[in-house]
């Protein structure tokens, strides 16, 4: 009978301890209302106070390696497709038009000095299927496709997660197409590449002697 009553004390005094805990965690949150503090170095070491972050007010600092949302700097971009064909869930778009010889210092360069040479009227990338890999941040070769410390993209129009980076408008890339179709038009006919001589004759092959023997 006696250990009955133990076991009940016991029992009361576990949920005492805890529920004291608790509640000195929940008045101790009161304290820190407003900034928490979050770019303090030992933030996640305090044991007292908010427990959980009042987001979107206060949010973790990314950090400077995270892989996030997707940017291409379309102006460094040569429309070399590696991103493209490197992606393998396929959520990059591209659509390129060659540059006619007439505009390609309109078309300009990289900042690295590399002359462009196609118009990009299409560079789409579906963010909600990208998973983040990083595949074509790394094959680019002009470092222009990177990803940003925007970690929050949430959006409440599944179309509004298609990302448009294109530099023509519809109405450019129609005239771009129209100069480079002229441009292939004008340009001399291509010789036709010569005949190949045609292989010469095998020998007959001679009879086998041992086989004329039999
Ligand atoms: S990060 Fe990966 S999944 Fe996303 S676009 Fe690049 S290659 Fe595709
Ligand atoms: S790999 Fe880079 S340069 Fe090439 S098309 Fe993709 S983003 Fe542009």
């Amino acid at each position: 009978m006696s250990e009955y009553f133990r076991n009940i004390a016991s029992s009361t005094s576990t949920i005492l301890t805890g529920m004291g805990i608790t509640l000195k965690h929940f008045f101790n949150a009161f304290k820190r209302k407003g900034e928490a503090g979050i770019e303090e170095s030992g933030y996640f070491g305090q044991v007292d106070g908010l427990v959980t972050l009042q987001y979107p007010r206060e949010a973790i600092p990314t950090p400077d390696n995270a892989r996030y949302r997707l940017h291409n700097d379309i102006e460094d971009c040569i429309g070399c497709g590696q991103c493209v064909r490197a992606c393998p869930i396929e959520c990059i778009t591209m659509e390129t038009i060659k540059v006619t010889k007439a505009d390609l210092e309109t078309c300009g360069k990289t900042s690295g000095g590399q002359q462009k040479r196609f118009w990009i009227p299409v560079f789409d990338i579906d963010i909600a299927k990208c998973m983040t890999c990083g595949i074509c941040v790394s094959v680019c070769p002009t470092a222009c496709l990177t990803h940003t410390k925007v970690s929050d993209f949430t959006e409440f129009d599944r179309e509004h997660m298609i990302y448009h980076f294109g530099n023509l408008s519809r109405i450019e890339a129609d005239l771009m197409r129209k100069k480079a179709e002229e441009e292939k038009k004008a340009a001399p006919a291509k010789p036709a590449p010569k005949a190949k001589p045609a292989p010469k004759p095998k020998p007959a092959q001679q009879p086998n002697a041992s086989s004329n023997n039999e």
